[in-house]
């Protein structure tokens, strides 16, 4: 099994203008397949492969004007090349967006490194060829600070190890082999679990886990967030000179406060998310039942792709399925079109109409007065037994 580990680095002054100018060459190398591509395709053509672009690639570097691609480690562009190949195919087949043009300001800066030739120590990561002399000195520039201490094995197999960029700290990305830990036996009550959107999670056992963006914690950095905000938009108007907008010092350093509370914000609701289904995780169901989290169904509803969003419910279902995998958990999903709301959990009578604004399951056939959510739990307890007995 392949476990994924994001641990942050800490570049010198050197690195970072190197990891800049990796990261720049990643996103012109995306950039030029997907034009390639484009091209392609308008003047009739056939889908490129990635093999047939990497070759173009390589006359490219021939060019004189294209020559700095030569101080860049080959493998960037290759996986960069093939990130782009891969995004126009899934785009093919109907599976994702048309890709976008990464542009300087609004993508996200990252890039691939080499996996079999990145070594690891308690305190460094080696990243093959930042810098392609091979002195002594220079070589040294591939060792890389990590902010955590012994985070790492440092034998193994490492998958798909990449850079990125979040505005303020630099990240590594690696997947390694790691055997299963499974050696309990989890033998008690199954649990099922209804995601919502006043709450994040009902479970059927009784417990409820709070909206995380409802706590004055969140709710006093939003605020904080909103005035930062509106703070920059004045300032950008008061800056303004005739039609252009104009960055000053300020407005930059309020920028980066903003991208600090955005980030503080995002680790808040992923810690949260860790928590709570570690949580789960802890009281060793047999197997956990959830909801299929039909997202592009549920973005069609307004109100509903709001909460998906800021609570992050697909992270939390991912969360969940991958710590159920791990511990040996048995993880239903169950049918789209399983009406786990419209069932009472008391008698089985369905109910026709159950508009969204009810918030408590009143059965019209035995009377029985449920809160909505819990209903929808224990309905999806119910199906998770009829599968595991059959
Ligand atoms: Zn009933």
């Amino acid at each position: 099994m392949i476990k994924t580990i994001r641990v942050m680095i800490i570049p010198n002054n050197r690195q970072r203008t190197r990891l800049f100018q990796f990261t720049g060459t990643a996103r012109f190398a995306y950039n030029w397949a997907l034009e390639e591509e484009n091209k392609n395709y308008a003047s009739g053509g056939k889908f490129l492969s990635d093999y047939e672009l990497r070759k173009q690639f390589t006359q490219l570097k021939h060019d004189e004007k294209y020559k700095w691609l030569y101080t860049i480690s080959n493998n960037v562009c290759k996986q960069a090349i093939k990130d782009a190949v891969e995004a126009y195919k899934k785009f093919f087949k109907g599976l994702a967006q048309y890709p976008k043009y990464k542009s300087r300001k609004q993508s996200k800066p990252s890039f691939y490194t080499d996996p079999i030739k990145i070594k690891f120590t308690k305190t460094h990561v080696k990243l093959e060829n930042i810098v392609l002399s091979k002195k002594k000195n220079r070589q040294s520039i591939n060792w890389f600070r990590l902010a955590e201490y012994d985070r790492i094995p440092k034998t193994g197999k490492y998958f798909n190890p990449r850079i990125s960029y979040d505005g303020i700290n630099w990240f590594l990305t690696v997947g390694i082999e790691t055997e299963k830990q499974c050696t309990k036996k989890c033998d008690n009550e199954g649990i099922g679990i209804d995601l919502g959107v006043k709450d994040l999670a009902i479970c059927s056992s009784g417990h409820v886990y709070k909206n995380i963006n409802k706590t004055s914690r969140v709710r006093r950095l939003k605020k904080k967030q909103r005035r930062l905000q509106r703070q920059i938009s004045r300032k950008y108007l008061k800056n303004k000179k005739g039609e252009k907008f104009q960055k000053t010092c300020n407005i930059i350093k309020s920028e980066k406060k903003l991208l600090k509370l955005n980030h503080r914000l995002t680790d808040i609701r992923t810690d949260y998310i860790q928590q709570v289904t570690t949580e789960i995780i802890k009281r060793e169901p047999s197997f956990i039942v959830m909801e299929d989290l039909n997202v592009k169904g549920m973005m069609k509803n307004k109100h509903l792709a709001k909460a998906v969003q800021k609570q992050r419910l697909y992270d939390f279902y991912k969360a969940l399925q991958y710590k159920c995998d791990w511990n040996g958990i048995k993880f239903i999903t169950a049918d789209r079109f399983y009406a786990s709301s419209k069932i009472c959990s008391v008698c089985g009578h369905k109910k026709k109409d159950l508009k969204l604004s009810d918030r408590t399951y009143r059965c019209e056939n035995c009377g029985a007065v449920i809160d909505r959510d819990f209903n929808a739990s224990v309905n999806l307890y119910k199906y998770g037994k009829s599968i595991v007995n059959h």
